[in-house]
């Protein structure tokens, strides 16, 4: 029988400084790194979830994205974290870009992403994490039926949310998680 494997999935914006789009500027948050060497040891598939209207909307040039999205793997690759996938919703049915410009099933809070990746990668998304910086991506882990919801809010005081974890840093959230996912609750 196909084992299903679990996944971290972590928003853009729970790892990064800012929405650098340029293969230049990549930052990572304080702890991101060691935070996903944490999640890929303890046996999770890392998958980043990217958003970004900007390919549809002319912001954003495809080869530029695609520039900063290899500077992300590389940067990634020198410090032994292995991403499974990278996630991109690249659409805006208001944007003037084909083919980007459309109605789809991945923009947040759509779960499409999500599920395609459950479905490519084998992942069980009922023994799955998503970190989330925003309630609309929160709220696409939820509705993807991924177990354990964190919201990431810089300045936060870690609490619990029902079953959604709330903490400032993806570091805090996944050592929290570390001592036990749902005990708290
Ligand atoms: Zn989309």
């Amino acid at each position: 029988m196909l084992r299903l494997r679990q996944a971290a999935f972590m928003g853009r914006d729970c790892l990064l400084v800012y929405r650098a789009d340029t293969a230049r500027t990549v930052r990572w948050l304080p702890g991101a790194l060691e935070a996903m060497l944490l999640l890929q040891r303890s046996g999770h598939e890392l998958i980043m979830v990217i958003d970004q209207p900007g390919l549809a909307t002319g912001q954003v040039r495809s080869d530029a994205h695609w520039a900063w999205a290899a500077a992300v793997r590389l940067q990634l690759h020198d410090v032994g974290i292995r991403l499974a996938g990278m996630l991109l919703c690249p659409h805006d049915p208001d944007g003037h870009v084909a083919p980007y410009n459309i109605a789809c099933e991945c923009r947040k809070p759509a779960p499409g992403l999500l599920l395609r990746a459950a479905k490519n990668l084998n992942l069980n998304l009922g023994n799955s994490v998503m970190f989330a910086a925003d309630e609309t991506d929160l709220a696409r882990g939820q509705r993807a039926g991924v177990s354990q919801l964190v919201w990431i809010q810089a300045g936060a005081q870690q609490h619990w949310a029902g079953r959604t974890l709330v903490a400032p840093t993806l570091l805090e959230a996944v050592q929290t998680l570390r001592r036990g996912p749902l005990d708290a609750v």
